[in-house]
């Protein structure tokens, strides 16, 4: 078609108007590959030339089928001496905020900094290989607004499947607290809820907001001011109105829970994961096998609280619950395991700064992972728990063009994916 309009062109002719059933070719993006992990179930399968067009991958074929004089409407990027994997998922993340900072910020910075904060971090995590993350909780629209943002490219970033506010108890994890009653009110989310009815008025809410995803806190949490344990804070029944409201929406549940009661109250509701899941014991691990939940261990938060602790960042209350958290991070990630539990990749970045997710991967490993088991946690296994295995997660025909470039080989060392070289999020390049 171009060819045929330059050569209109030649003779002088007028540009022709397009018939119909013409359309201009597509610009179309060719990668060549030094050795191709398409799915880290299957390992690597050495070289490889990547078509991409219109977002999506179009086109795999083994070898260098490069052609030597491409057309004007094609780029060719050279990755030939690179590895080249699906983009990494991280399914839990905090985009618009940053570690450390004085807790009482929230009531004098405006919720539009968030999205300023979020749009330079959602350009730190894709440069670090995360071509989609999920939002755990951020003020009503900011994770919205960056998720437009980066779903048109108007901002660079990964996909964002995003929360908005948690659910969470009154005065729990995730409410306003620290503050004077009139105050912890004014700052109030919205988003805290008192019985299975006002809870499921919460979810739908929430649902006709814009979330993607209902996120709860289940348990009292480490960060917040809050000072009542780290054990279930929502009943049964509240939790498992939540969680069938939401289904009933088509929409998961992702729950914030340490304490082990929490947990296993949790999964029994029907929640589809637990993050952190700190004390997780086999009771516990037991009923999330049974339910399918799937955990998100988010080890780099206790390694990010972990190095501030004792330099005056946080407040005593939250210094002591960390102090309580530490001795037990990853035994839960080591029992999953054994028991078959699926293990999902979430760091909650945020908690520590923006860009290091990929240090999660050591860390699982670390904990009783394999390095295949830690890459398709945040590959494959991450998609599933999305429910967007059709999507996202390998690298395979009409799947996304999230992709990332980087030296070494993954699945015998994951140190390799902290430090990666180029970026596609969605057939446009991260720069
Ligand atoms: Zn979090």
């Amino acid at each position: 078609m171009i060819r045929h309009m330059i050569a209109i062109a030649a003779l002088g002719l007028a540009a022709p108007v397009l018939a119909a059933d013409e359309k201009p070719m597509a610009p179309v993006t060719i990668i060549k590959v030094g050795n191709l992990i398409a799915d880290p179930a299957k390992g690597a399968s050495g070289p490889a030339t990547i078509t991409v067009s219109g977002g999506k991958i179009i086109d795999i074929g083994q070898g260098d089928v490069v052609p030597s004089a491409p057309e004007d409407h094609v780029t060719i990027v050279d990755m030939s001496e690179k590895t080249v994997m699906p983009g990494l998922i991280d399914l839990h993340v905090h985009l618009t905020g940053d570690p450390g900072g004085d807790f009482w910020k929230q009531a004098t910075e405006p919720t539009e900094w968030g999205v300023v904060v979020g749009a330079k971090n959602a350009l730190l995590t894709a440069k670090a290989g995360f071509t989609t993350v999920r939002e755990a909780g951020s003020s009503q629209y900011s994770a919205f607004s960056l998720r437009k943002g980066t779903a048109q490219g108007v901002i660079p970033g990964p996909r964002i499947i995003a929360a908005g506010p948690a659910l969470a108890i009154v005065g729990g994890h995730g409410d306003t607290t620290g503050f004077k009653e009139d105050i912890n009110d004014a700052l109030a989310s919205g988003y805290s809820c008192t019985g299975a009815v006002e809870c499921a008025a919460k979810v739908r809410k929430a649902s006709r907001a814009g979330s993607d995803i209902i996120k709860i806190t289940a348990t009292g949490g480490v960060l917040s001011q809050q000072g009542r344990g780290l054990e279930a804070h929502f009943t049964d029944a509240e939790m498992t109105s939540i969680a069938d409201t939401a289904h009933s929406l088509g929409l998961k549940v992702m729950a914030h829970a340490h304490g082990a009661r929490g947990i296993e109250a949790a999964a029994r509701a029907g929640i589809d994961t637990i993050d952190h899941g700190t004390f997780a014991d086999e009771a516990a691990l037991r009923a999330m096998k049974a339910n399918g939940s799937a955990l998100v261990p988010t080890l780099m938060a206790f390694q990010g609280v972990s190095e501030g602790l004792g330099k005056g960042i946080y407040t005593p209350v939250v210094e002591n619950k960390i102090r309580e958290t530490l001795g037990s991070v990853g035994k839960a990630v080591t029992m999953a395991k054994k028991m078959g539990v699926p293990v999902a990749f979430g760091t909650d970045a945020g908690v520590f700064g923006h860009g290091r997710n990929a240090e999660e991967f050591a860390l699982m490993v670390r904990h009783g992972l394999t390095p295949r088991e830690a890459v398709a946690s945040a590959t494959t296994l991450a998609a599933e728990v999305l429910g967007m295995e059709g999507q996202i997660g390998r690298i395979a025909n009409g799947y996304s063009a999230d992709l990332i470039a980087f030296d070494g080989n993954p699945l015998e060392d994951v140190t390799v994916l902290e430090n990666i070289d180029w970026v596609m999020v969605r057939g446009r390049v991260i720069d």
